[in-house]
């Protein structure tokens, strides 16, 4: 079996057209996901409002083999900073009272991880000043509330580690999730005491860097993630992305670690389950 370390399931995402109007696919995903043996989940809530919390936790909540991780996305921290959000769009809640909330969601007991946080120099939706400040002060929540953090990194690996060693690090771990860098980046963050986890961009032709750095990790410490909807793997690139195509990238890096599928599949589930202190099944 395995787990997928990263989706996020929001519903706006997963409406399938039909001639009676669009309907919430996402029953059909999940569905889906458990017969390809994905069986368990860890829920991304984290965007740029308290919407994307509130419904990974409600998945949570209500079912035994998903988890929920709650952050802002580093594109929104100018949602709290600076109480305006780089879409325009117009959330319920801005600034402290989009961070008061987001703080109390994470500390519910079915919130394993804190994040997705980080920063994310590649497109700078919102400017780095904003997503060093935010970053701060989600280290600093996951120090308090000793829970791992999940990191979104997109070329400001060197800026996040310096931040982290500035803060006091992450006592709990955490893992840098859908890993874009190359065997360098991979093992100072593995030094860090963070896990590594691998989306389908892991099975782009034009990923060779990651395709090293995803054979170096060792066992215990390599994760595997859709990060659904987006970035979907060969075979399914370019299609809406979910949960069940994880055994693609699966299958991907069980050859490129000459490893057996079961072999991966063990080994990353035993991590994954470490990494955010996952119930045994
Ligand atoms: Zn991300
Ligand atoms: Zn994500």
């Amino acid at each position: 079996m395995w787990i997928d370390s990263h989706c996020h399931l929001e519903p706006d995402d997963f409406l399938r057209q039909t001639d009676a109007g669009p309907v919430d696919d996402r029953d059909a995903v999940v569905a889906r996901a458990r017969q390809a043996q994905v069986k368990r989940f860890v829920v991304i809530g984290s965007g740029g409002s308290e919407r994307e919390a509130r419904n990974a936790l409600a998945y949570a909540t209500r079912d035994p083999d998903m988890f929920a991780a709650v952050g802002i996305h580093p594109h929104d921290a100018s949602a709290v900073i600076s109480r305006k959000l780089p879409k325009g769009e117009k959330p319920q809640l801005l600034g402290e009272e989009l961070w008061d909330e987001i703080a109390a969601l994470s500390a519910h007991a079915r919130v394993v991880a804190v994040g997705e946080t980080g920063l994310d120099y590649h497109y700078n939706h919102s400017s780095p000043e904003e997503q060093v400040t935010l970053l701060r002060r989600f280290v600093r929540l996951a120090q308090t509330l000793h829970k791992p953090l999940v990191l979104h990194i997109r070329d400001a690996h060197e800026q996040a580690m310096d931040i982290l060693a500035e803060e006091g690090g992450s006592p709990a771990g955490g893992v840098v999730h859908c890993f874009t860098g190359g065997p360098e980046q991979a093992q100072k963050w593995l030094r860090l005491g963070f896990a590594i986890s691998l989306s389908g961009i892991v099975t782009f032709k034009s990923a060779a860097p990651i395709q090293e750095a995803a054979k170096l990790v060792p066992k215990g410490r390599l994760l595997l993630e859709t990060d659904c909807p987006y970035l979907a793997p060969v075979p399914m690139r370019g299609r809406r992305n979910e949960p069940a195509f994880l055994v693609h990238t699966a299958e991907f890096v069980a050859r490129l670690r000459g490893e057996s599928q079961a072999e991966l599949s063990e080994h990353t589930r035993s991590a994954t389950e470490q990494t955010f202190g996952l119930p045994a099944q």
